[in-house]
């Protein structure tokens, strides 16, 4: 700041800037549960919160003799700039990565992008107007919609059942936005193993999403990063296999070799991938020429599919340890979703319980989740909360669960004894808060 400071605004006198911020700023707020979570991160506390994937089963020296001879070989390359598009070597093995959700493109297609966080928020900045709708999941991934909020976008959540997005109810949703005379832009799912849901989309779900993306002249944006992740080593096709046109397809490496390298990709059609490739050189100038180094050497010399299939199998020890506890300890009235893949199951507390309200409970009781609201912009999600088995070990999952069966116990007995369950007090509508979690 200046020698002369600017006057503090009443209401905020911690920061004086609070009046000049873009009106896109303004969505732009810390989640209330984010001091918790900076006590849950404690090593005591059985972490159930972050989708962090177990990037300590990589093979570590594979990977340091890997970046070694990067740098060795094209060391000065690698440390340069680089293309706004993203490598073409490494484009080329993504079109081979994408072959196995049935995605057939040419490398030119393809935008290499700092994680697939990056291709969502350039998807959103080049399509977006502020007030324009944008039809998501309900629940949907939190990054998604903190970037909806940044670029003033109206959400509208649209059910699901056990197999995804319900077709008639997203037919209903598009009737109703159009009907208010609001502009429509993208329909946002993640058919697979989805985050926070944990459901997964069939074949003919896809289907019937596709077709009526089609009859509508609706843009699907297809955010896929855990479809390599399929417990019985199933994987679903993408619904891009089965249009080019009009489906933006967003891949990732986060999940399936590690999240640290920031490399994820965007698929799209030629006009929306040129827009995209400018608008990436407008944020970055280019994604790391190192980083994609590092994973293009990954890929070229690593039997990368393997390693993925390590992480599956201890994705689902993990998810067995989850499910069998849950089923063994959750009081009455407790649902929860059983994810053939990925990283979360969505639980859904019984009908006195508040998710929000029970957190800090938890933490004080050693365990650690993201609660339903911080997945809808609408303030829905009260009774949900999200559990990861993605990092903890098998041993450590039970002991969570154990100890918010615990939590919920107790909770449930206060309710009887006081007509209500204690804790954090959270806002309702609109204003839910968003965890400042992936
Ligand atoms: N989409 C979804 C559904 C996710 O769960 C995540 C990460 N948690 C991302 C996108 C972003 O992943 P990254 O930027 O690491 O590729």
């Amino acid at each position: 700041m200046s020698s002369v400071d600017p006057p503090l605004i009443p209401g905020s006198r911690l920061d004086p800037w609070v009046a000049a911020y873009a009106n896109r700023a303004a969505g732009m707020t810390a989640s209330e549960i984010r001091a918790l979570f900076a006590v849950a991160s404690r090593p005591e506390v059985v972490s159930l919160a972050g989708g962090m994937p177990y990037v300590e089963a990589l093979p570590l020296d594979a990977l340091a003799d890997t970046t070694a001879r990067l740098l060795r070989e094209r060391g000065a390359q690698a440390l340069q700039y680089g293309s706004g598009q993203g490598d073409s070597v490494l484009r080329e093995q993504i079109i081979d990565v994408m072959s196995d959700v049935g995605v057939s493109a040419h490398p030119d297609d393809v935008v290499v992008t700092s994680g697939s966080q990056m291709a969502l928020d350039l998807v959103v900045r080049i399509f977006c107007n502020p007030g324009d709708v944008v039809l998501v999941e309900a629940p949907s991934y939190v990054g998604a919609l903190g970037i909806f909020r940044s670029y003033e976008c109206d959400v509208v959540h649209v059910p699901m059942d056990g197999e995804g997005l319900i077709p008639e109810a997203l037919d209903e949703a598009i009737s109703a936005v159009r009907a208010s005379g609001r502009t429509l832009k993208l329909i946002y799912t993640i058919p697979s193993f989805h985050n926070p849901a944990g459901i997964t989309q069939p074949a003919q779900r896809r289907k019937e999403i596709l077709d009526i993306a089609l009859r509508e002249g609706l843009l699907i944006l297809e955010d896929d990063p855990y479809a390599l992740l399929g417990f019985d080593g199933t994987v679903p096709r993408a619904i891009r296999a089965d249009d080019a046109e009009q489906v933006i397809y967003l891949g990732s490496f986060s999940k399936t070799l590690a999240s640290g390298l920031r490399v994820g990709w965007a698929v799209a059609p030629h006009g929306v991938r040129e827009k995209l490739v400018l608008a990436a050189e407008a944020a970055v100038l280019c994604p790391s020429n190192f980083t994609q180094g590092v994973v293009s050497e990954f890929l070229a010399t690593q039997p990368w599919r393997d390693q993925v299939d390590v992480f599956r199998g201890i994705y689902r020890e993990r998810r067995d340890a989850l499910l069998e506890s849950l089923d063994t300890l959750m009081p009455p009235g407790t649902e929860w979703t059983r994810p053939d893949g990925g990283f979360y199951s969505w639980l859904t507390l019984p009908e006195q319980l508040d998710a929000t309200a029970m957190l800090p409970r938890a933490v004080s009781a050693m365990v650690a989740y993201v609660p339903g609201t911080g997945f809808f912009s609408d303030g829905q999600g009260q009774r949900n909360l999200r559990l990861s088995y993605c990092y903890p070990e098998p041993d450590r999952i039970r002991e969570g669960v154990r100890r918010l069966a615990g939590v919920m116990e107790q909770e449930l007995e206060i309710g009887q004894t006081f007509g209500t369950a204690t804790g954090l007090h959270h806002p309702s509508g609109s204003e839910a808060p968003a965890p400042d979690l992936n």
